[in-house]
């Protein structure tokens, strides 16, 4: 729909044939500039994109040639197209100085209206043409533009990418050299630490990648349940611990003691706490102040994650959660990170109909970052329960199923490690057989096998009364939410993505895994 109007230039010297020009035009959407003069014309002229000038020859001061010649000679008007009116009979002479100087048409007095009508609707047409066309041009320029960039945001993150999963690598590396070379030894309990850490960090770049592109197709769904803030910040706490006290700093902690009502995914709400940790303890200096606040505030809870690092300047504050938008990047980036953990953070706070924000006073004077979150009012009773410690389950029996035999076998000497007797198998069918005959405890299956997969494994085995009580649990590469679904259909216990820990491990083995349990 069009909504800008289209000009059209009217020049004579008098005033009563102006007005009749604009009696035969006018037309909805069609606004008619007026000159009495060549330099009224263009002067108007500079205002305005002008669709069509209708000039009279004669004209005292400037004739009409004159001001086309003018017109041809700047950029801007060069290309109106103009129709002159002439009241005497041009002599071809003077039509063809008239045709030089741009004239697209000549029409004599007096005019006949019908004809200048039907001209000069021809005139309209084309201009909205090719203003559409412009129109057009630029967005695609626009889109060209965005595409370019995205691609160049792209290359950067993969190079970025490939970076950031090697350096976790690099202590992981050593410390299966140092086992090689010192068979028998103790590891050095740091070793033990930064690989641990390490790994973890390994985890969590691609749990975030994954979420992020879960969070942009739409993909994830929140599991909102009455929890208190208490229990979230509990959780962020014990993930950064680590982190935080490998860089020597002080974590302040400012929590009210009366609980916090939220209507809210634990896991998530207690990720985007994390991620602020995280960022906090990254991004400030050795021997650092880390605060950590929460209050009840309007109807809402607000929690401020506050450091004395290394802050953000101004021009810098909203951008940081764009996506793959970091303040030092390129070769200067020294923290590592992908750039994703602030949009991530903030997309799942707006999907719990929270906000977050930044304030920093800019470099090196910290930085604040704020949740707020709308508390959940219905709620009397809070369910604050901490998580039980599992009860160390005695010897049990248990079969592994496993194609990647690596996989298997580490499984397998962990379970071992812990106490519990270990069958492998590596093949599903097989799998079936092994358990009707050792009839074990809990069966630990992965779920993309050759032949038949996990799923249709479990599904056999539910279908056996036998089997009714065995501990299933899926232990798979695949997080998705309809994974999971997948899973709890099939008749698995608990769905475990790959790296699996051995808490976890031991949780699911007493059948008491909070969040991971495929129950209800
Ligand atoms: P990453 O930390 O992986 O680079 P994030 O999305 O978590 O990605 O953060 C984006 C950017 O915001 C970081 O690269 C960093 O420049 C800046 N930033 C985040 N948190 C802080 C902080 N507490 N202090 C200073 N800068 C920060």
């Amino acid at each position: 729909m069009e909504t800008e109007p289209v000009y059209f230039l009217l020049v004579d010297d008098l005033k009563e044939n102006l007005l009749s020009l604009e009696a035969v035009l006018r037309r909805e959407g069609l606004v008619f500039l007026k000159a009495r003069s060549g330099p009224e014309a263009l002067e108007a002229l500079l205002q305005h994109d002008v669709a069509l000038a209708i000039v009279d020859v004669q004209m005292p001061e400037m004739d009409g040639f004159e001001l086309a010649e003018l017109m041809r000679g700047n950029e801007r008007t060069g290309r109106v197209p103009i129709i002159f009116l002439t009241a005497g009979t041009a002599d071809r002479q003077r039509r063809f100085r008239g045709y030089e100087a741009g004239a697209v048409d000549f029409l004599h007095k007096p005019i006949e209206p019908d004809i200048l009508r039907s001209k000069a609707q021809v005139f309209y047409e084309l201009y909205l043409q090719r203003r559409q066309i412009a129109r057009q041009r630029d967005e695609l320029k626009a889109y060209a533009a965005a595409l370019e960039e995205a691609d160049r945001r792209k290359d950067e993150f993969l190079a970025v990418l490939a970076h950031e999963l090697r350096n976790p690598l690099t202590p992981i590396r050593y410390g299966l050299d140092m086992m090689r070379l010192a068979p028998g030894q103790q590891m050095p309990a740091e070793l033990q630490t930064m690989m641990d850490r390490q790994l973890t960090h390994l985890v969590r770049l691609i749990d975030d990648l994954l979420d992020v592109s879960r969070v942009s197709r739409g993909k994830i769904d929140l599991r909102r349940e009455p929890i208190t803030l208490q229990a979230a910040l509990q959780g962020a706490v014990e993930a950064c611990r680590p982190l935080i006290e490998a860089h020597h700093h002080t974590l302040l902690l400012e929590i009210p003691e009366t609980p916090v009502p939220l209507l809210a995914d634990l896991t998530r709400i207690a990720q985007v706490i994390s991620n602020l940790l995280n960022n906090a303890a990254k991004y400030t200096p050795e021997g650092g102040e880390i605060h950590l606040r929460a209050r009840q505030e309007d109807g809402q809870a607000v929690i401020n994650v506050s450091d004395n690092g290394v802050g953000i300047p101004p021009e810098m504050q909203s951008r940081v959660f764009d996506l793959f938008i970091q303040v030092e990047g390129g070769i200067k980036r020294s923290r590592g990170g992908l750039g994703i953990g602030l949009a991530l953070a903030r997309q799942l706070v707006e999907m719990h109909h929270g906000s977050l924000t930044v304030s920093s006073e800019g470099e090196n004077k910290g930085s604040t970052f704020e949740i707020r979150l709308p508390l959940d009012p219905g709620q009397t009773r809070t369910t604050t329960e901490s998580i039980p410690a599992p009860a160390v389950p005695s010897t049990l029996e248990i079969l592994v199923v496993d194609d990647n035999i690596s996989a298997a076998e580490t499984t397998g000497q962990l379970l071992a490690m812990l106490g519990h007797h270990v069958t492998l198998s590596h093949d599903g069918r097989a799998a079936i057989d092994q358990a009707r005959r050792l009839h074990p405890d809990a069966i630990i299956l992965d779920i993309g096998m050759p032949g038949m997969s996990g799923y249709e494994v479990c599904r056999q085995l539910r279908e056996d009364p036998r089997f009714a009580e065995t501990i299933l649990i899926a232990q798979t590469g695949w997080g998705e939410d309809r994974d999971r679904e997948e899973a709890r259909d099939a008749g698995f216990d608990f769905h475990l993505t790959k790296p699996v820990s051995v808490d976890d491990l031991s949780h699911a083995l007493a059948g008491s895994l909070p969040g991971h349990s495929l129950a209800g």
